[in-house]
């Protein structure tokens, strides 16, 4: 199917049950109004010369006119190119020019942001960008007032490319995934039918739109149950997160796992009511098992899913289920989702690994991107001639088909010719009472080749743990040699938008060999 006829179907079914709803400005949409609105801007765009197959970018943070945008485009077959909302000058004309946009939608501003001011500076610069569009702004308005009644679109097949994510950039510069209709309604799809979304939902999507955590396993998880989208916030924000969530009865929310932990955190947690909570989506990275339990626990989500994915594979092929127990949802992530195959490899070899030993995981089937836009090679890397999409990651499938992530193979240290996981430590440091949280990487050394650094952020600012506090900690409970050589104490840890952290930095910064 198409997301357009998938939209159609929701709106015959749940005509009157909400669709969407924005907390900060207190607009709604029934499924019967948010299919009107979104014909309207498919019409406006199509009155406006935006035909099959033209890139139209979207550089914004969340707002209910994303979600319009998302829709409206895949309904006439333009190809949505999402941008990242921290991106400036330089990398938004790198993204419009790289996949050239010829509508750009934007926000006007957002706290420090003026988009408006960005757009001025490299407009210049892109000479097939033809019309900028602000939300918010009474050029929204004037390109809506180009709509027709009756408007007939270019014919469309579910194989048609209709998206372009970015990657997160979590270990370079983002890749653009060039995405159909069939790759992403489909996961969003299984998705939602492994968390038994229906009409009843509402789900709270604090992450952000722009990435496929957002708009897939978000949005599109949600039209295609008749669910509803709550968008708490234009940017992550722990404290209207929560508020969204008791003030609209979410039943399920979204978040990285340090997200989480910044909600579990606010002062007054325990005043929320968050009853109305069964279940939610954990994903981007490894969740510690502290704060799983937490989450379980303390903010009602009994069943929660954990998924792991990447945004060349639309996004997600591993979920956990609803009835898995504590262990699995914080020791695997999940079972391979229907229809995509998942294979361990050897990666110097690409030889299949049996159950229970590390490679890299690979994955194939209808989620597997079309391609990187316009970069052959970098898609022939990734793809290889039997579609299996190589995702980079280190990881060991359990007797039972349960997947441990183990790491990325870039975060990989190797110390005297030790293969170390950043994520074992962490995880074991992580039960340390002075620290907060803590990313392992390896720095270089002279006789070994890389050590071991733990960036730590400490629970109390004044007292933070010294590296012989962690030294004696690890004693007798980890191998001398994954111990770590070095500490740092940060404030704060480098993250991308999708709320990872970028241990590339962590990396160049501590790489001087200081101790
Ligand atoms: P880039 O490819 O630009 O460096 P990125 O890989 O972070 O950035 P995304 O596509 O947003 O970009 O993220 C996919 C990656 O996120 C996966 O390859 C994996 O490393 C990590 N990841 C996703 N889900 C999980 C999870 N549940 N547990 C651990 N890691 C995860
Ligand atoms: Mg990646």
């Amino acid at each position: 199917d198409t997301i357009g006829a998938s939209l159609d179907r929701a709106v015959a079914t749940w005509p009157d049950r909400e669709a969407l709803v924005d907390v900060p400005s207190g607009r709604r949409w029934t499924y019967a109004e948010f299919g009107a609105a979104v014909d309207e801007l498919a019409s406006a765009l199509h009155a406006s010369g935006v035909a099959k197959g033209d890139r139209v970018g979207i550089w914004a943070v969340n707002c209910p006119e994303w979600v319009l945008v998302q829709y409206a485009t895949a309904r006439i077959g333009a190809i949505m190119v999402n941008i990242n909302p921290a991106y400036r000058t330089h990398e938004v004309a790198y993204v419009l020019k790289q996949a050239g946009v010829s509508l750009l939608f934007a926000s006007l501003g957002h706290k420090t942001s003026d988009y408006r001011a960005m757009v001025g500076e490299v407009r210049g610069a892109c000479p097939e960008l033809r019309e900028v569009v602000y939300f918010g702004d009474p050029g929204w308005e004037a390109l809506l007032g180009r709509a027709t009644p009756e408007a007939a679109y270019a014919d469309l097949s579910c194989d048609d490319p209709i998206n372009i994510q970015y990657t997160s950039g979590t270990t370079g510069f983002p890749k653009g995934a060039t995405l159909s209709h069939h790759n992403i309604l489909n996961n969003g799809f299984f998705v939602g039918e492994l968390i038994a979304y229906s009409e009843q939902d509402r789900i709270c999507i604090p992450v952000p739109f722009y990435h496929c955590f957002g708009m897939v396993m978000g949005n599109l998880a949600a039209t295609s149950h008749g669910a509803c989208m709550v968008i708490p916030a234009p940017s992550f924000d722990a404290k209207a997160t929560l508020d969204a969530v008791q003030q609209e009865r979410c039943t399920s929310l979204y978040g990285v796992p340090t997200m989480f932990i910044a909600e579990l955190n606010l002062p007054d947690f325990a005043s929320y009511d968050l009853s109305s909570l069964r279940t939610g989506i954990m994903a981007g990275s490894p969740c510690p098992v502290e704060v799983m339990k937490r989450v379980v626990a303390e903010m009602h989500m009994a069943e929660v899913s954990i998924c792991y994915g990447m945004t060349e594979t639309s996004p997600v092929s591993l979920q956990t289920r609803r009835d898995d127990d504590l262990e699995h949802r914080t020791g695997t992530v999940g079972r391979v989702l229907p229809h995509i195959e998942v294979k361990i490899v050897d990666p110097a070899t690409g030889v299949t690994r049996p159950r229970g030993t590390a490679g890299e995981l690979c994955t194939r089937g209808y989620s597997v991107m079309l391609g990187y836009w316009n970069e052959p090679e970098k898609t022939a890397e990734a793809v290889d001639a039997g579609r299996w999409m190589h995702t980079g990651d280190l990881a060991v499938m359990r007797e039972d088909g349960y997947v441990e992530i183990v790491g990325r193979i870039k975060d990989m240290i190797i110390r005297g010719g030790e293969n170390i996981y950043p994520r074992e430590i962490e995880e074991f440091l992580y039960g340390h009472p002075k620290i907060q949280d803590v990313q392992v990487v390896g720095v270089p050394h002279e006789r070994y080749g890389e050590e071991v650094l733990a960036c730590v952020i400490a629970r109390d600012p004044d007292d933070p743990p010294t590296l012989e506090d962690l030294r004696a900690f690890c004693e007798g409970q980890l191998a001398h040699y994954k111990v770590p050589a070095r500490v740092r104490i940060l404030d704060s840890f480098p993250m991308t938008v999708s709320g990872k952290v970028r241990k590339v930095e962590l990396r160049e910064r501590f790489a001087d060999g200081q101790r």
